[in-house]
C-alpha cells in the first residue's frame, strides 16, 4: 500500500482518533509499510503500541506480535476491539485456548479478518503453528519488550533467543522490535540476535526532565518516608519495596501513622489486587506500598513521587519504576534509599544462579551502586546508561536532581586519572574495575595473583587513598566515556580513544568527592 502522509494521518484519526503522530511515530511507520525492519527505542508512554496496531490494520495479512506478558496482550486486544466492530481484529493465541477457540483464530486469520495476533513466543515455537503460519500472509513480526532476547538486560527470557530461528522458518516479513530499556549493550546484542543489524533505529530521548531525582543513605527511612507523605499530602505516590513482607510491614506502619497506604503484591489474590489497583487510580490523594508486581500497564497520570524504599537490582528497573511519575509532564520526585548492605544481600542472592546469570546480575548491580554514591549530576549518569549525551551545565532538567541543586565539593584528579589508565594499560586491561583498584591500593586476591601483579612495582601505587576514591575515579573515567567496559568478558575495562588522547594531551579532569556512604552509615548509626 501507498503510505502516503496525508493517507497515514487519516488512518490515524480513523482507528485512534488522534489527531498528530507522537514523536517518530509516523517515520517509524513509514519504514515499517515499506517492508523495512525497524528497531524502536522509546521510553513508557512513547506511544510504541501504535508503531505496530497502526501499520497492521494497514496492512494485507496478519500482524504477528509477541509479547511476554499474557495479562498485557489480553489488555492490548480488549482495546484493539474496542475500536472495530469486529472481534475478529485481533487475537492472542496460547495454551489457555480450547481447540475451538482455537480454530476460531485460525479461520479468523485464514479468512483475513485478523489483523493484529498476540502469541507469546513457547506459542509461536509449536510446530502445528509454523506450518499454519506459514499458509497465510504475514504482514510483519512485532517483538514487544525486545530486551527479553539479550541475556544482558534485566529481563531475559530464554523463550526470546529462540524467534529469529522461527520466523525464518515461517517467512520474510519485516520485524519492528521494540523496548523502552535498552542499553547499547542490549541494543546491540537484540539486533544481532534478530538479524536486523541494518535495521533503521528509531531513537527517542529518555530524558524525563520533569523528575527530580533523589539518594538518600537509608538511615531512619521509615520516619524520613512518613515525613515526606506528610509534607505532599494531597498527592499521589509508589513506594517500591523488594519483599512482599516489607510491603506488608511498611504499609501497616504507614496506616499507624494515619497515612491511607494500599499494600500490592503479586502474593495478594487476584481480586485484593485489582482492588487495590482501582482504588489507587480512583483516588486523588493515594499511596499505594508494592513490590514490582505493580505498575505493568497503569498509566495513571498524576503520581507525584516514586519512592524505592529499596534499591532496585538494576538501573533499568529503576528507571522504568521511577517513570511512572508525572506522567502528565508535572512533578515527579523520586528517591531512592540506598544501604550497601542491600546490595551484598542480593548478590548474595545471585550467588545460587547459573554463571552467566550471576555475573550479569552482578554487573548490574554494580551499576546501581554506582548511581547511588555518585556525586555527578544523577540525570548525566543515567541518560549515558541508555548510550544518551547530556549536558549537565545546560541540558534540559539539568538542575533536577540532588547533586546538581546542593553539589559536592570538586577536587582536580588529573594526576589520578593518569594513574589509573597507566594501570589499566600496563595491567593488558584485563582486569575489571574492583580488580584495578585492588592492584593499585595493593590488596592481594586471587586475581592479582593469578597475575602475579603483587611482584609489579607498580602494585599498590594508590595506597595513599583509598578505595571508594579509586573506584570512584574509575566510575566517572567510564562516565566520561575515557573508559569503557568489554562486553564480551562481562566487564573488563579498556581505555578508549578518547582516554588515549587523554593520555597524550591531559586537560584537568574534575571529580566531584564522592560521599563514602559506608562512613555515612556508621556515622549515622
Ligand atoms: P508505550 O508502549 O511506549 O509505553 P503506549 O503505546 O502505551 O506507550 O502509549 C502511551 C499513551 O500514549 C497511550 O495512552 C496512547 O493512547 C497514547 N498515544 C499514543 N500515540 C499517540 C498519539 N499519536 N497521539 C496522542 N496520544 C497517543
Amino acid at each position: 500500500m501507498e503510505a502516503t502522509s496525508k493517507n497515514l494521518t487519516s488512518y490515524l484519526k480513523k482507528y485512534f482518533g488522534f489527531d498528530q503522530f507522537k514523536g517518530q511515530q509516523h517515520e517509524i511507520i513509514t519504514s515499517l509499510l515499506n517492508k523495512e525492519d525497524v528497531f524502536v527505542l522509546m521510553p513508557t508512554g512513547g506511544g510504541k503500541s501504535l508503531c505496530y496496531q497502526l501499520p497492521a490494520l494497514m496492512s494485507d495479512g496478519v500482524a504477528i506480535i509477541v509479547s511476554p506478558l499474557i495479562a498485557l496482550m489480553k489488555n492490548q486486544v480488549d482495546a484493539i476491539r474496542g475500536i472495530s466492530e469486529n472481534d475478529g481484529i485481533a487475537h492472542v493465541l496460547n495454551s489457555s485456548l480450547n481447540k475451538s477457540e482455537t480454530k476460531t483464530v485460525m479461520t479468523d486469520i485464514k479468512n483475513g479478518i485478523t489483523k493484529m495476533l498476540y502469541v507469546a513466543p513457547e506459542s509461536l515455537t509449536k510446530e502445528e503453528y509454523i506450518d499454519f503460519f506459514k499458509s497465510v500472509e504475514i504482514s510483519f513480526f512485532a517483538i514487544d519488550e525486545a530486551h527479553c532476547i539479550s541475556e544482558w538486560g534485566h529481563d531475559f527470557r530464554p523463550e526470546y533467543r529462540n524467534l529469529k530461528a522461527i520466523i525464518n522458518k515461517i517467512g520474510d516479513a519485516p520485524i519492528i522490535a521494540l523496548t523502552a530499556t535498552a542499553t547499547p549493550k542490549v541494543q546491540e546484542d537484540i539486533q544481532k540476535t534478530l538479524g536486523m543489524q541494518t535495521a533503521k533505529v528509531f531513537k527517542d530521548s529518555f530524558n524525563r526532565t520533569n523528575l527530580f531525582y533523589e539518594v538518600r543513605p537509608k538511615v531512619n527511612q521509615d520516619k524520613e518516608i512518613v515525613k515526606f507523605i506528610k509534607q505532599n499530602e494531597g498527592k499521589s505516590g509508589v513506594i517500591y519495596c523488594l519483599s512482599r513482607k516489607k510491603v506488608e510491614e511498611f504499609s501497616q506502619l504507614l496506616q499507624v501513622n494515619g497515612i491511607n497506604a494500599i499494600p500490592y503484591h503479586a502474593g495478594l489474590d487476584a481480586k485484593t489486587r485489582s482492588k487495590h489497583q482501582d482504588m489507587f487510580l480512583m483516588e486523588d490523594a493515594s499511596v499505594v506500598v508494592a513490590t514490582i508486581a505493580f505498575g505493568m500497564g497503569i498509566d495513571k497520570p498524576d503520581v507525584r513521587f516514586v519512592i524505592h524504599y529499596d534499591m532496585p537490582k538494576s538501573l533499568e528497573s529503576y528507571y522504568q519504576e521511577t517513570g511512572r511519575a508525572g506522567r502528565d509532564g508535572g512533578e515527579g520526585h523520586c528517591v531512592a534509599f540506598y544501604d550497601y548492605k542491600d546490595i551484598e544481600k542480593l548478590e548474595k542472592f545471585l550467588a545460587s544462579k547459573p554463571v552467566a546469570e550471576r555475573e550479569v546480575g552482578m554487573q548490574l548491580l554494580s551499576e546501581v551502586v554506582a548511581y547511588a554514591e555518585t556525586s555527578m549530576s544523577r540525570r548525566k549518569f543515567l541518560l549515558h546508561y541508555f548510550g544518551e549525551e547530556f549536558d549537565e551545565t545546560d541540558g534540559a532538567g539539568a538542575m533536577m536532581d540532588d547533586n546538581m541543586r546542593n553539589p559536592k565539593k570538586m577536587i582536580e584528579a588529573k594526576d589520578d586519572a593518569l594513574t589509573a589508565l597507566d594501570i589499566i594499560l600496563k595491567t593488558s586491561q584485563k582486569l575489571k574495575l574492583n580488580d584495578v583498584v585492588n592492584v593499585l591500593v595493593g590488596k592481594e586476591t586471587s586475581v592479582t595473583k593469578s597475575y602475579n601483579l603483587q611482584n609489579e612495582d607498580f602494585f599498590g601505587i594508590g595506597k595513599s587513598k583509598e578505595d571508594y576514591y579509586w573506584k570512584s575515579i574509575l566510575r566517572q573515567l567510564i562516565v566520561h566515556s575515557l573508559l569503557e567496559k568489554e562486553i564480551e568478558t562481562y566487564g573488563t575495562l579498556k581505555v578508549t580513544k578518547e582516554g588515549k588522547e587523554f593520555i597524550s594531551n591531559p586537560t584537568s579532569f574534575k571529580i566531584a568527592e564522592d560521599v563514602d556512604f559506608k562512613k555515612l552509615l556508621m556515622e549515622g548509626g
